[in-house]
């Protein structure tokens, strides 16, 4: 009777776990301590009532079969729907954070918990409506179809770390097994031998499990160098070697004297041809450089160069700058300050931080159609300035917006209208904008109507 009762416990918490376990796969982070707190609670009830007469009222022991209360069932069936609904929920919610990559590892993780817990509490249930437990044991199908998608997961996805897990549960095999000896010996001799083992292959295990840990970290850091090595040499060869190709080829003909007899005028055009290649050569070679000195988790700027820097004027200055690209383009350009912010400051880097308006304003003009409209608006938000940068350009496809941050991504339509880029600018200007204490960057756009990239900065206190 007693182990009957406590058949519910383990089965409560299958309803827990496979939330926590959702969750932690998810979202790649543990739950909070609230939140492990108030699964506790809904398990708590489960825990404390076990005992008592409101899990099982009794024994028919005609029928040989408990007698179960219903609060109790109907608690219990609750926990197993909340469970199902809150796992779906769960990836419903966290579906756009969820890296495309992984997508399909969390999809398929879903189906097989999913089906797992319906069929494990449905059957549960009508079996105890109809008195037949045998249809319970059907339920324990559904961990085969749990264990047979975590087995395709492992296998071809590698999505748990078998080597570390393998050698855990060997480690702790060996511990328990050494351990399990001092039930069985009688002297004391032999006890301070197994102590002895112990304590050593404790100690052994540990090691053995520390070094597995580094060689998994370090063949991450291996893989991680290898993607970006083969993203880097796919940028050099396809943006270093055009413009390379192109000056070689002019100053070849020039070299050879093709150009002798050729009026001053195409001459002139030719070295400015070289001129502006070249400048595209540096201004690749910047981001590279730039991108791989910010290329960290917690880019800060040196403390030496940080000062404070009135926004509207640099932004202003570099508006004006590149006022000569938005007229080639026959762009309606202009850009609006409200005057409360005029004679605020932002502590930074500056030169960082021109670099993150020349990008973002860069681009708002280089994605724009001719005749088109581009507009900066520098505006006050409580402590904050927030730069709102709009153009009525190509937009940004609704399936690639979520990478558009990400180091060398440049989007189909980006690189169909423009096919110069390095798709680095975007990575340099988040990771400085970010290095401000509150700062934030992001965007909207709607394909072929326009974008507004929205820049935030904390205002810096007045002295
Ligand atoms: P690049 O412009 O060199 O490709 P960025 O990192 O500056 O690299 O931008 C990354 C991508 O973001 C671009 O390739 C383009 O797809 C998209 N993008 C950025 N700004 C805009 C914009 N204003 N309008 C449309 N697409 C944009």
């Amino acid at each position: 009777m007693t182990a009957w009762s406590m058949f519910w416990i383990t089965n409560g918490m299958i309803a827990t776990l496979s939330f926590y376990f959702a969750y932690v796969f998810i979202l790649k982070k543990d739950i909070t301590f609230s939140t492990k707190i108030l699964l506790f609670l809904i398990q708590l009830p489960i825990l404390l009532l076990t005992p008592t007469t409101l899990n099982l009222l009794g024994f028919d022991l005609i029928n040989c079969e408990a007698i179960e209360s219903p609060f109790f069932l109907y608690y219990y069936y609750t926990m197993g729907a909340l469970a199902i609904i809150g796992i779906l929920s769960l990836l419903i919610i966290s579906w756009r954070k969820i890296d495309k990559s992984f997508r399909k590892e969390v999809i398929l993780l879903v189906i097989g918990l999913e089906a797992f817990l319906i069929l494990f509490y449905f059957l549960s249930g009508i079996s105890s409506y109809l008195d037949n437990y045998s249809i319970e044991f059907y339920g324990l199908f559904g961990k085969l179809i749990f264990i047979v998608f975590l087995a395709y997961l492992i296998v071809k996805f590698e999505v748990f770390n078998i080597k570390l897990l393998a050698t855990q549960a060997l480690v702790w095999a060996s511990v328990i097994l050494i351990g399990s000896q001092f039930f069985f010996i009688q002297t004391n001799i032999n006890r301070i031998l197994t102590g002895f083992t112990l304590v050593l292959s404790s100690f052994v295990g540990w090691m053995i499990i520390l070094s597995v840990k580094k060689e998994i970290r370090q063949r991450k850091e291996i893989e991680h160098l290898l993607k970006i090595k083969s993203e880097f040499i796919d940028i050099v060869s396809h943006q270093l070697r055009t413009p390379v190709s192109v000056i070689k080829g002019m100053a070849s003909m020039l070299k050879e004297g093709d150009l002798d007899n050729a009026p001053k005028e195409q001459k002139d055009q030719f070295v400015a041809g070289i001129y502006e290649k070249s400048e595209k050569l540096a201004d690749i070679l910047n981001d590279i450089l730039k991108a791989a000195e910010l290329d960290m988790d917690n880019f800060a700027f040196t403390p030496a160069s940080i000062k404070s820097v009135n926004l509207s004027q640099l932004v202003k200055g570099i508006f004006g700058d590149l006022t000569s690209l938005a007229q080639a383009k026959k762009l309606n350009y202009q850009i609006k300050i409200s005057p409360d912010i005029i004679n605020l400051n932002v502590m930074t880097d500056e030169s960082f931080l021109k670099h993150v308006f020349q990008n973002v304003t860069d681009n708002a003009i280089k994605y724009s159609k001719e005749g088109g409209s581009m507009t900066v608006d520098l505006g006050k938000e409580r402590d904050f300035i927030i730069c709102k940068i709009t153009d009525s350009g190509i937009g940004i496809p609704e399936d690639q917006k979520d990478r558009l941050f990400e180091k060398f991504f440049r989007a189909k339509n980006a690189v169909d209208a423009h096919a110069y880029g390095t798709g680095l600018g975007l990575f340099i200007t988040k990771k400085i904008v970010e290095a401000h204490p509150g700062g934030k960057i992001w965007f909207d756009s709607v394909v072929n109507k326009g974008t507004t990239f929205y820049i935030k900065l904390p205002i810096a206190k007045q002295a």
